[in-house]
């Protein structure tokens, strides 16, 4: 297709939006999916998206669409929704040209569509602002129409209403696509550069690559080469996906299609990366490419401890598909033989666990996710810290930790109380705009690890449910930030240091030594149970011992009774992790994980 026919979009939305659902009707009235074929969210294809109803991965979709006497192509690149995701979604509205800007006509904007739109003005797109949902009782199109102008600029009258559910509005909102939004400009003569916005394991066909050409052309059986890692991998196949993938001759200036190698490993076909000839190769890189960066990590560990080669198994295949999936064997005194698993966020560690559990059927426990601190003692040595137990002991001058700018909307009823939890949170308060009378959005710069820890549940609660958050990695900032450790009988547990502000550090040790307090079963003799900052002890609870012997009970005379007894702790102990000379079994580990 000639460049001046083509157009490259995606569909930016808060979670519930309506995204897919309007995608299912768009790709119902181009034709592209015949109404008998059609289901529900045809484009979210994984389960897991399927059942939590988000899109994880991104996809593109070629669509025709008729204006006038011209045929046009469109190319709808299906984004991901979530914060954890922000580098795949800037490529892919890096591969288009323009963005439809969909919000919920019951709802209004949310944190998530700000995110997105301010992404999206990055890559200097072209919006076009839709109503979603006018059928519904509850929308409140003008009303939003005013604030959606307000934020893009222009007139409410021009904000186009849909129902993704009805149809209505769709092929106007079709139109105005082709109108709007500017064709690709590109050198064909150049050599290629296309972008990979996208990139899965299939596991027929090996890696899927999604890419858009920017300049050049790409052909069957040529050899193409990755150009942050100079592999060079031979085109096996090419073409574009409509909605199933159909094979081309090649893919011009821009255009959106997929290619395959024969790679099995996403991490030789990276999102972000610019593929190019091998003969005739390109100078110069896209830019804007970067190494996914693990963010949270966390211990994954079997709860049977002979799962181990599974768990390993499992993760090496899952790697295949997912780049970001980072990991290194690990032990803990408490939870034996596991793994430090590095992930992109919290949803990212959701989702892999999930997986796990689900498609290889495994049972797991994880250690409180934490972030990765950067640590710089006394003599100028720089630590990364993944795991707060290996947290350095020495002489610290600094210690750097992970911020994020978080984007934050709420009824004006509530800034007090978004306010009040940032404080709590050690936010600093960026700034503050009123999208309407009644909707304010705050801006603050967080620490990560104080989001990793229940932010978005608290800020649900606190406001009713009514503010939603978005926020986006921002580099790093130094802080008072100290390990705690948790004691038993002076030996260290592992799975339970952690690493907080100096401030907070009373609180999370009076807050564990309890815990565990109601969880350890009692021993022979007194179990001290101590959180300590270095040697400082600065919480402390007691598990008095037992009084009696379990065997006292039985007075000399049932012997098959005492032997049965015996028989069960003999079991019991296999269960048992010994921190110094305590027992422990490892259920009660695990509950003192799992529970808060
Ligand atoms: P996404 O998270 O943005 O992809 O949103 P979905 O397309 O999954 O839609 C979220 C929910 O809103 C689903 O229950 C849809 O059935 C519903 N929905 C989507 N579009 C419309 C619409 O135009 N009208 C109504 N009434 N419901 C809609
Ligand atoms: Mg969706």
């Amino acid at each position: 297709t000639a460049p001046e026919l083509i157009r490259n979009f995606c569909i930016i939305a808060h979670i519930d939006h309506g995204k897919s659902t309007l995608a299912d009707r768009m790709l119902q009235l181009t034709g592209v999916v015949e109404p008998r074929a059609m289901r529900a969210q045809y484009l979210d294809r994984m389960d897991i998206e399927r059942e939590r109803g988000i899109t994880i991965k991104s996809q593109a979709v070629r669509m025709p669409w008729q204006l006038g006497d011209q045929a046009h192509a469109l190319n709808m690149i299906d984004t991901p929704g979530h914060v954890d995701f922000t580098y795949e979604v800037s490529r892919s509205l890096a591969a288009c040209e323009g963005a439809v800007l969909l919000v919920d006509a019951a709802q209004g904007i949310e944190a998530q569509t700000l995110a997105n739109l301010y992404l999206a003005m990055e890559n200097d797109l072209e919006i076009i602002p839709v109503l979603n949902k006018i059928d519904l009782p509850a929308a409140q199109p003008e009303k939003y129409a005013e604030e959606l102008a307000n934020l893009v600029g222009g007139d409410p009258d021009d904000v186009l209403k849909v129902s993704g559910k009805t149809g209505a509005g769709v092929e106007a909102l079709l139109d105005r696509i082709v109108e709007r939004i500017p064709a690709p400009v590109g050198d064909a003569d150049a050599p290629a550069r296309a972008m990979i916005f996208d990139s899965v394991y299939d596991t027929y066909r090996g890696v899927v690559t999604y890419v858009r050409v920017i300049d050049g052309s790409l052909s069957p059986r040529e050899r193409i080469v990755m150009m942050s890692t100079r592999a060079t991998h031979e085109l096996l196949e090419i073409g574009v996906i409509s909605p199933d993938p159909i094979v081309t001759k090649g893919l011009g200036v821009g255009e959106v299609g997929y290619l395959i190698t024969g790679v099995k490993d996403v991490r030789q076909s990276k999102v972000g990366d610019t593929v190019t000839n091998a003969g005739k190769p390109a100078t110069e890189s896209l830019g804007g490419y970067s190494e996914p960066k693990p963010m949270v990590f966390s211990g994954l560990y079997p709860v049977d401890g002979s799962d181990y080669p599974a768990l390993r198994d499992a993760l090496d295949k899952l790697k295949l598909n997912d780049a970001a999936l980072n990991y290194e064997p690990e032990t803990s005194v408490a939870l034996g033989f596991g793994f430090r698993v590095g992930f992109l966020g919290l949803l990212h560690l959701e989702i892999v666990r999930e997986r796990l559990e689900r498609e290889f059927d495994l049972d797991l426990i994880s250690t409180a996710p934490n972030v990765v601190y950067d640590v710089t003692l006394d003599d100028g040595t720089e630590v990364k810290v993944t795991n707060p137990s290996e947290f350095p002991g020495g002489k610290i001058k600094e210690v750097r930790e992970p911020v994020v700018r978080a984007t934050i909307l709420a009824p004006s009823e509530f800034v007090g109380t978004v306010m009040g939890l940032c404080n709590d949170r050690r936010g600093q308060m960026d700034g503050m705009d009123y999208l309407s009378e009644d909707r304010v959005e705050l801006r603050f710069t967080l620490p990560l690890a104080e989001i990793v820890f229940d932010f978005f549940d608290q800020l649900k609660s606190r406001t009713r449910g009514y503010a939603s958050l978005d926020y986006e990695p921002q580099g790093d900032q130094a802080a008072d930030l100290v390990k705690v450790d948790i004691l038993l009988q002076g030996d260290q547990v592992d799975a339970f240091s952690a690493i907080v502000h100096r401030e907070k550090a009373y609180d999370y040790g009076v807050m564990m030594t309890a815990k565990l307090k109601e969880i350890i079963p009692r021993q022979q003799f007194e179990v001290p149970i101590q959180a300590a900052v270095g040697a400082r002890v600065i919480a402390r609870e007691t598990v008095r011992a037992m009084r009696k012997d379990v065997l006292a009970k039985c007075y000399g005379g049932d012997i098959s009774r005492k032997r049965k007894l015996l028989e069960k702790q003999k079991e019991g102990k296999k269960r048992m992790k010994n921190i110094g000379s305590v027992e422990v079994p490892k259920d009660a580990f695990i509950a003192a994980l799992s529970s808060d």
